[in-house]
């Protein structure tokens, strides 16, 4: 009988530390967890940083080179919605939200990228 009363403690003290475990995957997951900040850089001078984690919509109207970009945000993704430059590529790039594709208008000189940064790694300077 009591080594039936032990295999229940075993299980038990494992169900325990399963449940640690998740715990503390689900923790470190979540202090990893990034931050998308969104840096908008006219020749290579970063004019706008936009926390991207807030979804907010939101409108920039970026100085460039040659002319006025229009940057919008919404859910996380940004754009550059309007631009003076004769290709519209940076235009055409549409929405990003990760960091794989910047958008850039060369005819402008602007940058934007997606970075990630941990919660606790932000600079406050
Ligand atoms: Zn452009």
């Amino acid at each position: 009988m009591d080594k039936k009363k032990l295999r229940n403690d075993i299980i038990l003290i494992i169900s325990l530390l399963a449940v640690a475990a998740v715990s503390l995957i689900l923790i470190i997951n979540k202090s990893v967890k990034t931050n998308l900040v969104a840096r908008i850089s006219v020749q290579n001078n970063v004019v706008e940083v936009i926390d991207l984690s807030k979804k907010e919509e939101k409108d920039f109207y970026i100085d460039g080179i040659n002319g006025k970009v229009h940057v919008h945000t919404i859910d996380g993704s940004i754009a550059i919605v309007e631009s003076n430059c004769p290709h519209q590529d940076c235009v055409r790039m549409g929405y990003i939200s990760d960091s794989s594709h910047p958008i850039i208008c060369a005819y402008n000189g602007v940058y934007i990228t997606i970075d990630g940064e941990t919660l606790n790694d932000v600079e406050l300077g």
